[in-house]
């Protein structure tokens, strides 16, 4: 049942943009305020990630790696929620299964940390005791050495590597977060002085009695903005996620406005009451093509949002 086992993971991971779009929610999950992130070959000879996370306890590690092991589920309400960006418990698990992963962690108070090593699910040895700095980081290794043919499809590591980038929405291949105190300042770290140079402050909000809580705050390049290419960069409660009718009518509306050229970029960030979110996560699911409700949005996993009246649970 290890190729069972191992096509399932192909699923999960099916590209190197997939593993690293799963440990940097995971490092987010953890509650990190500065992320590293080195790739080799486009990711498939290495993928590795540094946070500054509250870390991974001892007596968790021999289980991190087994599917469906998650911290983060407590109770159904939980699962209601997308406050935490990982739910699944399934993707580090996966990433064993086709790759060899190092986990080197240590938690808050402890003298030293602990690396182990993980093949099929499980711990390769015991974790060994060893010097860490707050955090954890995590190396991916040798993605898909023993899925032959995809790994062949996927060694255009050029193509990948710019997949990651778009992703980070970055351009090094030391990719460097920076948390800073404010949206602009992190936008302007992330994608440029030119950028930040020419954005419209969006507010809105709606705290009426009768209708949920819903706030939004973004940024949308002016006139003056002119890039090569479209950017939109859509969070819901904090979670990237993909928004294909949205992201339509904004086109829409710049097309009418802005000389043809002109690509914007929009930056906006929208928090509801978790409860008011229906979740629908499956990690293979890509974008769906044409959507037929504006009530639906897609992540590379699925995100289904459906407007619920309050107390209708
Ligand atoms: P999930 O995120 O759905 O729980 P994962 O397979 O992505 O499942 O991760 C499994 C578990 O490993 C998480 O629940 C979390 O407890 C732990 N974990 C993974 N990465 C980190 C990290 N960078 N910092 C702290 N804990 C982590
Ligand atoms: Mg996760």
């Amino acid at each position: 049942d290890s190729v069972v086992n191992r096509i399932a993971a192909g699923e999960v991971i099916q590209r190197p943009v997939s593993a690293v779009k799963e440990l940097i929610e995971n490092s987010l999950d953890a509650a990190s305020t500065s992320i590293n992130l080195l790739l080799k070959d486009g990711g498939l000879k290495l993928i590795q990630i540094s946070d500054d996370g509250h870390g991974i306890r001892y007596e968790d590690l021999p289980i991190l790696c087994e599917r469906h092991t998650t911290s983060k589920l407590s109770s159904f309400e939980d699962l209601m929620s997308i406050k935490s960006m990982g739910f699944r418990g399934e993707a580090l698990a996966s990433m064993t299964y086709v790759s060899h992963v190092t986990v080197t962690t240590i938690t808050k108070g402890q003298l030293h940390g602990y690396r182990v090593s993980y093949r099929d699910g499980a711990m390769e040895h015991e974790p060994r005791a060893c010097a860490a700095v707050k955090g954890t980081q995590i190396m991916v290794e040798n993605l898909f050495y023993n899925m032959t043919a995809r790994k062949k499809t996927l060694q255009n590591s050029a193509d990948d590597y710019s997949k990651i980038v778009d992703l980070h929405g970055a351009t090094r291949a030391d990719v460097h977060t920076v948390v800073t105190s404010s949206r602009l300042d992190a936008i302007r770290s992330v994608y440029g002085v030119s950028v930040a140079r020419n954005l419209i402050k969006l507010e809105a909000s709606d705290n009426g009695p009768s209708s949920s809580v819903f706030e939004m705050h973004g940024f949308m390049s002016n006139a003056n903005y002119a890039a090569k290419k479209i950017t939109m960069v859509l969070f819901i409660n904090d979670r990237l996620v993909e928004w294909s009718a949205l992201k339509r009518a904004i086109e829409i509306v710049y097309a009418t406005t802005l000389p043809k050229a002109s690509k914007p970029f929009v930056y906006i960030s929208i928090v509801l009451p978790p409860e008011n979110i229906d979740v629908n996560v499956h990690p293979t699911k890509r974008e769906t093509g044409r959507q037929s409700s504006s009530s639906q949005i897609n992540t590379s996993k699925e995100v289904i949002l459906s407007p619920k009246t309050p107390g209708s649970r």
